[in-house]
């Protein structure tokens, strides 16, 4: 076994989060070392054109990660292409564990690992992924003007999805499993009044249909759940809204986690439920969960561990 490496900020996670972080923190010179995981760049490196990020009227999603790895690079920050596998946060310095058998001995760790959108698990989903099935419409919304578009989902991101979608979309169908949503009754509220909004109710999608040439949705087949009935809906945009699941497993053992899996952080701070564990981005974050949100979580992060370990006066 390796000798164990002692860092004074071990930053988990390469989305936007964890690279605004380790910008920040190698700014403050705390030469912080940033593990990338499986998905080096994070979410944004699975979609094609990102919108709103402020600077950039579009740019591709992978190329914008590119950029900021190179930022983060060149403020200093130690970027390692290495997954955690485990994590021990029971006493300082924090212990992290990694797949190729390097153990991190870190002062203040800061937790970027993000979240992934749930899919249906269909096949036919799988083919029209970023080609008309999408899980986030302020993404990709603004891509269905003037066309229909399905929402599947019932709790209050599908709903929220759904009037989003609105803005742009001629009509929105709304596809859920029961007969009554899980969405806060204000959102619901909305929902019922929007008149481009329409619920099919007990249904749940059966498989997205669309074109090979050009790769394209054109629509959805819906199965009620008690009689079996398919109900075709003609749309060009599909979008899973059925949850998201925090990239929590880590931690969420040892850490307060709410909403199914999302640390808790202390109000107006990234702060979580141990002293020196700093959790940012869409791991926290069940609200918003957009690119610019993670990256100014990943900002407070790095500027709360830099005051931590100020206050602890640790020594290089
Ligand atoms: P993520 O981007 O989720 O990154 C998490 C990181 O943690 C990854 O690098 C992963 O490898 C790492 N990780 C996880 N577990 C471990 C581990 N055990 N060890 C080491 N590393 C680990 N937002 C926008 O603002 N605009 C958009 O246009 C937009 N488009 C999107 C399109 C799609 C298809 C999706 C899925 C999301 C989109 N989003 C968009 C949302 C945006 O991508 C997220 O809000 C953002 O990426 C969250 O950043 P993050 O840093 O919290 O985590
Ligand atoms: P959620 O509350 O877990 O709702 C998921 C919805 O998808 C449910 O209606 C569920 O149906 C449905 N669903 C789940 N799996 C499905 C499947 N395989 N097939 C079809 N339907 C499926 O998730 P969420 O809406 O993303 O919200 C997550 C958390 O974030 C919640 O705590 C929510 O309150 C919070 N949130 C808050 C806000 C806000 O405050 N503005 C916005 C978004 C999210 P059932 O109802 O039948 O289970």
């Amino acid at each position: 076994m390796s000798t164990p490496r002692h860092v004074k900020v071990l930053i988990i996670g390469s989305g936007p989060a964890g690279y605004t972080a380790a910008v920040y923190a190698a700014r403050a010179m705390l030469n912080p070392v940033l593990l990338q995981g499986i998905q080096p760049g994070g979410q944004l490196t699975i979609t094609t054109d990102v919108e709103n990020w402020p600077g950039e009227a579009s740019i591709m999603g992978p190329d914008l990660m590119v950029k900021m790895e190179e930022h983060a690079r060149q403020t200093g920050a130690e970027i390692i292409s290495d997954h955690v596998s485990s994590v021990d946060l029971s006493s300082r310095p924090f212990v992290a564990e990694t797949d190729s058998g390097v153990t991190y001995h870190a002062e203040t760790l800061i937790l970027a690992t993000g979240a992934q959108a749930k899919w249906l698990g269909l096949p036919s989903e799988e083919i029209y992924k970023g080609f008309g099935v999408s899980a986030c419409a302020t993404c990709d919304g603004f891509f269905y003007r003037g066309a229909e578009v399905v929402v599947a989902g019932g709790g209050n991101t599908a709903v929220e999805e759904a009037l989003f979608l609105t803005n742009f979309a001629s009509k929105v169908t709304l596809v859920h499993r029961r007969d009554e949503l899980r969405a806060e009754k204000i959102l619901q509220h909305r929902l019922f009044e929007n008149p481009k909004i329409e619920i099919l109710w007990d249904h749940e999608i059966d498989e997205v249909v669309g074109t090979d040439q050009p790769l394209g949705v054109t629509g959805v087949r819906a199965k009620h759940v008690k009689t079996g009935v398919i109900t075709e809906i003609p749309c060009k945009g599909f979008f899973v809204a059925i949850g998201h699941s925090p990239a929590s497993e880590l931690v969420k053992d040892q850490l307060t986690t709410q909403h199914g899996g999302y640390v808790v952080t202390k109000p107006d701070s990234t702060a979580t439920s141990i002293l020196g564990v700093f959790a940012a981005g869409d791991l926290t974050d069940h609200v918003y969960r957009q690119a610019v949100t993670s990256a100014g979580l990943g900002c407070m992060a790095a500027l709360e561990a830099e005051r931590f370990l100020a206050e602890q006066l640790v020594t290089p």
